[in-house]
């Protein structure tokens, strides 16, 4: 996979900095950290771990082979050679310009320098800098292996570039297009967050009842349309002219405290941290953050299905990976991806119904590969499968790589009969199956003979798969 880089440095390896490690080595790049903390390297691992079994469950394709990663004993190190810096010190702004100060005294005039900041402005972070618009914001979210959006802010082509790059490694890049303290998306959870620290302290409710009533409610309808959309249709069918009128008098009532903020004492501090203690004190980070990544890969796969919102970006990058797993050989290698751990049940491995889903997504990439594809099936034909027969020989775990090589074994007439067989890295034959399937005109809903250019495809590919022997 191309992404335009080949090398990145992350300065400062906390929350935000392993989060970035994690996005651009599992995407393939080599990364260089620098971070003074002697526990850095135990923490990034960490978190690392935590992406390599989450990230590849977002895609139906395999992701490309991990860059290398190197923990690097000064800014110097790190940054010579690299195309893209994130600087993720901590949030304080005089320790951030003397890290990009150091940086740019390093690295070439070409590299992307960016902050993952959440609250300061391109034109604080550039003081004292003699090539400012090359420092950028992009600004990610927690966790930033998972979540696609990167607010980025800044110089118009530096932050270009940068949105061509994320794009590539499955972020969704939003150029800001004003700098603002904060950005767009920490001004709106800012407000939130602010509400919610008055109703602890004015004793309304628990820091779990108002957890509640973002996740069983409106949180819900955030992750798939967001503040106008989701109002849009609240108004009905008058619209949003309608919604604004029947509730913008409710912004002049004393409806939000937000003006005020609430004084952090002792006492406000405690009760929230023993709320909170009580609510998920049971779980330890690490746990938490694998419930936490493990609901997002679910609720981020759901919205494939719909081709909406982040399920759309998933898809957008899904043909991006597959175009790597085309470098068939003497079959065409039809899957290449790594099991999610939605698709395992309580026996601990892959359901049964999954392998079909694989063998069935197999048959779809040979019709691919002869113009069967969407606009062909559009035009009112395609082909249905009649029969199939799987073999099962070994488990498939959560995490594991599979493979699928498919041989033509028919293509004559309306019948095409593949012959798959499901390998593990280790080329052990996981699963095989025969499976046929047979031309249909989608309007007669009756078999039919292919269009002369899918059945010249067809003869072609079959009649190289001739004397090959079945693939398993
Ligand atoms: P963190 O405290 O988890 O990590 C900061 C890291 O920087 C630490 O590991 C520390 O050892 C290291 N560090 C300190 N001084 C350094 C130096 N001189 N050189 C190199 N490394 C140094 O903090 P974080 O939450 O990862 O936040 C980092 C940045 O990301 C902040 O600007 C923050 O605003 C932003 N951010 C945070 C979040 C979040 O949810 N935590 C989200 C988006 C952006």
């Amino acid at each position: 996979m191309n992404t335009g880089i080949n090398a990145a440095a992350i300065i400062g390896g906390g929350v935000i900095g392993g989060g970035w490690v994690a996005r651009f080595l599992l995407m393939g790049i080599d990364v260089n950290v620098y971070d003074p903390d002697p526990q850095a390297e135990r923490k990034i691992t960490e978190v690392l771990n935590n992406a390599r079994r989450s990230l590849p469950d977002l895609y139906e394709h395999r992701l490309p082979v991990e860059g290398t990663l190197v923990f690097s004993d000064s800014i110097e190190a790190a940054v010579a050679n690299v195309d893209w810096v994130s600087e993720c010190v901590p949030e304080r702004l005089e320790l951030k310009q003397k890290v990009l100060n150091e940086v740019q005294l390093h690295c070439s005039s070409s590299t992307i320098v960016s902050s993952s900041t959440s609250g300061f402005k391109p034109s604080e972070l550039q003081q004292g800098s003699t090539r400012p618009e090359q420092i950028i914001v992009a600004h990610p979210f927690n966790p930033v292996y998972l979540i696609p959006l990167v607010e980025l802010v800044g110089d118009a082509e530096t932050t270009q570039n940068a949105k061509q790059i994320l794009s590539k490694l499955g972020c969704f890049p939003l150029v800001v297009r004003k700098e603002i303290d904060a950005h767009i998306a920490d001004r709106l959870l800012e407000a939130v967050w602010r509400e919610g620290l008055w109703l602890v302290k004015d004793g309304i409710a628990t820091t779990q009842e108002i957890d509640d009533a973002i996740s069983y409610g409106f949180g819900l309808r955030w992750a798939q349309m967001g503040l106008f959309e989701t109002y849009r249709i609240a108004g009905g069918e008058a619209g949003m002219a309608h919604f604004i009128k029947q509730f913008g008098p409710a912004l002049e009532w004393p409806w939000t405290k937000l003006m005020d903020v609430p004084e952090l004492s002792d006492s406000l501090v405690q009760t929230i941290a023993d709320q909170s203690d009580a609510h998920s004190g049971k779980h330890s980070i690490r746990e938490l953050e694998r419930i936490r990544d493990d609901n997002l890969v679910a609720m981020m796969r759901s919205l494939k299905a719909t081709n909406w919102g982040a399920g759309e970006l998933l898809n957008t990058m899904d043909k991006q990976l597959s175009a790597d797993a085309h470098e068939a050989g003497s079959y065409l290698t039809t899957i290449n991806r790594t099991i999610p751990s939605s698709w395992t049940d309580y026996n601990g491995h892959m359901n049964d119904s999954r392998y079909s889903e694989v063998f069935s997504v197999a048959s779809d990439e040979v019709m691919q590969s002869i113009g069967a594809n969407a606009d062909y099936i559009e035009g009112g034909m395609s082909y249905f499968t009649v029969d199939m027969h799987i073999t099962y020989n070994q488990e498939c775990h959560h995490g594991d790589a599979i493979t699928v090589a498919t041989r033509i074994a028919n293509g004559q007439g309306k019948k095409l009969k593949l012959e798959h067989a499901m390998r593990n890295e280790q080329g052990e034959l996981l699963a095989s199956c025969d499976q046929l399937l047979i031309h249909v005109d989608l309007e007669a809903r009756k078999s039919c003979l292919p269009l002369e250019a899918v059945a010249i495809e067809l003869s072609k590919l079959a009649d190289q798969h001739q004397s090959l022997g079945k693939p398993y």
